[in-house]
């Protein structure tokens, strides 16, 4: 009968799937906003990290396209922080809190820079997403560079940055991730 509406097919609208492999479902799965998509990647890049203080990845975009990438970790052909290499250094900011880094490691976002640079990539007018807001040594690269937007994670000693972030008018914004279940 030609009028005759198939269920089974009908229960499919929406689904990525199709054919034998359909799983049924008729909820389409809820699609990454362009936040979370470049943080997610931040995210990934993060594991490249080597550093032992801490892994942070980053990613420089304009247009949604991504234009460089880096993680925190030693220069090029240099050997890699482990557990008994990792120099850390002390500052005293003029707060008087302390502040530690490892004198070994370049960060995510310097490296991110230092990516477009070596290939002669414009960054001008771009955003950067990094897994945790940036020192205050980065963020006066990031002030330079063009960087109109910086998209965090964590937060990172903000009260360190806050007034250079409101003198500078470069954008400071916190991106909540939503956990995506697997598969
Ligand atoms: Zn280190
Ligand atoms: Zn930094």
């Amino acid at each position: 009968m030609q009028n005759t509406i198939d269920m089974s097919e009908k229960s499919k609208a929406g689904c990525c799937c199709s054919g034998d492999e359909c799983h049924g479902s008729s909820e389409p799965e809820k699609r990454l906003g362009w936040d979370e998509y470049f943080m997610s990647v931040a995210q990934l890049i993060s594991r490249r990290a080597t550093c032992t203080r801490g892994h942070i990845g980053a990613v420089i975009v304009r247009d949604h396209s991504i234009l460089s990438t880096g993680y925190n970790g030693a220069p090029s052909g240099l050997p890699h922080c482990n557990d008994s290499n990792c120099r850390i250094y002390r500052s005293t900011h003029p707060d008087g809190t302390v502040e530690e880094n490892c004198v070994n490691t370049i960060h995510a976002e310097i490296n991110a820079i230092a990516q477009a640079a070596k290939h002669g990539v414009s960054i001008q007018d771009s955003d950067i997403y990094i897994t945790a807001s940036p020192c205050i040594h980065c963020l006066k690269v990031l002030i330079n560079v063009g960087i109109k937007t910086i998209y965090y994670l964590k937060p990172y000693k903000i009260e360190h940055i806050a007034e250079l972030i409101r003198l500078s008018g470069i954008k400071l914004v916190q991106v909540p991730m939503v956990e995506t279940p697997p598969g």
